[in-house]
């Protein structure tokens, strides 16, 4: 069976090979490893692999796992959070990845003041009009980025979304099309660097690096690796 240093570094290199691909410098690529799910003793031998990024999609699981993971590590909430969980988020997280509302982001905003710190988040989009997922819709966004830009206490670096799940990932590509596109006018609009584009998976990443991501979110990649194969 493979060990999670064997994931890692097949991962490490089909990311580097897309961005080759597309002329890019593999280091303006951040690898989140995404660890819901998985127990703490399994996170620490990605940890020893040199893995700093890790991403959780649950609060109260991240509750428990966070704390037994001591060091220089950088946490990013990932999944859907309720306006009530902005208090834990702020605790817990380094980023948020998955702001997708004016409201969650003043209260996120305001948590953040009161914990005297301030909160790199990133701003979930649906880019693909799929019903069943969260996000601000683009034109949603378009409208709400001068409100939450100037929120004191969050530092708005860029984007995420996730695609739908494609049996062939090259039909992902309109989605991280899309959500660059999106960037690339709102920073036009509003005259503020939007650096970051959080878009691809396990199925998905290597096109969208193509695309553009500055981060890549893996999970099965790396801990399941059979799992849906
Ligand atoms: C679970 C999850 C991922 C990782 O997905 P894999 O297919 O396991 O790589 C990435 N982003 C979000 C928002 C997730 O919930």
């Amino acid at each position: 069976m493979p060990t999670i240093a064997d994931n890692l570094a097949a991962v490490r290199a089909r990311i580097q090979a897309a961005a080759a691909r597309a002329g890019r410098n593999p280091g303006d690529i951040q690898l989140i490893a995404v660890s819901k799910t998985v127990p703490p003793e399994i996170v620490r031998e990605a940890i020893a692999e040199g893995v700093t990024a890790f991403g959780e999609s649950r609060i109260q699981a991240a509750k428990a796992k966070i704390p037994q993971l001591p060091g220089k590590l950088q946490w990013h909430f990932i999944g859907h959070l309720q306006t009530n969980k902005a208090r834990d988020a702020v605790e817990l997280f380094h980023t948020i990845q998955s702001v997708d509302s004016v409201r969650l982001a003043r209260e996120l905003d305001k948590c953040a003041g009161q914990a005297g710190r301030t909160v790199p988040v990133l701003l979930e989009c649906n880019v693909s009009g799929e019903s069943t997922k969260f996000g601000f819709k683009p034109d949603e966004v378009v409208a709400a980025l001068t409100e939450l830009n100037a929120l004191p206490r969050l530092e708005i670096h860029g984007l995420m979304t996730m695609a739908p799940f494609f049996e062939n990932p090259q039909d992902a590509r309109p989605a991280f099309r899309a959500l660059r596109e999106l960037r690339d006018r709102l920073q036009e609009q509003h005259g503020i660097p939007l650096p970051a584009l959080s878009m691809g998976m396990t199925n998905d990443f290597e096109i969208a690096i193509e695309e553009g991501a500055t981060l890549v979110r893996i999970g099965t990649a790396i801990f399941h690796p059979t799992s849906g194969e």
